[in-house]
């Protein structure tokens, strides 16, 4: 089974690797982190077999490096992922995502009443687990909202 990965995946020589994304995630991060957008290389592995019999997403982006900031983003969609980052097809840095307590700026909240919208306001939204499910609650109009009901970036 780890032949079958590693073969269906092909190495890069600098970038990020972003690794035990749970199935189906993969899409959405894509588009969250606007990936598809620069002219960079990537390599998308859905549905992969990992060791466990589970299966997961797998993400190569060449000569990106993740910041740590979007790393912490990318726990709100693959809260186990791991992140490596290559130089010359080694891996010099490899951590494990965090949640962040709090998330500001990047996305906008899914209630279409809330002040945020009118108010020249940065969003604000408090980080939370409940039942393993990653929950945001909005500083401004104080709902919580999964992180599924959260679109893309601008
Ligand atoms: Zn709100």
């Amino acid at each position: 089974m780890m032949m079958e990965t590693k073969m269906t995946v092909e190495a890069i020589a600098h970038g990020t690797v972003i690794d035990h994304i749970p199935a189906g995630q993969g899409v959405r991060i894509l588009r969250f982190f606007q990936l598809t957008d620069g002219n960079e290389r990537i390599t998308v592995g859905l549905n992969l077999r990992s060791g466990d019999s589970q299966v997961k997403d797998i993400i190569k982006v060449e000569n990106n490096v993740f910041t740590a900031e979007q790393a912490n983003q990318l726990a709100l969609f693959a809260p186990n992922a791991t992140v490596n980052l290559i130089d010359n097809y080694q891996v010099v840095d490899k951590f494990h995502v965090t949640l962040p307590e709090q998330i500001s700026s990047v996305l906008s909240c899914p209630n279409s009443n809330c002040i945020s919208h009118d108010e020249p306001v940065n969003s604000r939204f408090f980080v939370a687990v409940k039942h393993e499910k990653v929950k945001l609650k909005c500083h401004y109009c104080e709902k919580s909202f999964s992180e599924r009901l959260f679109k893309e970036l601008k």
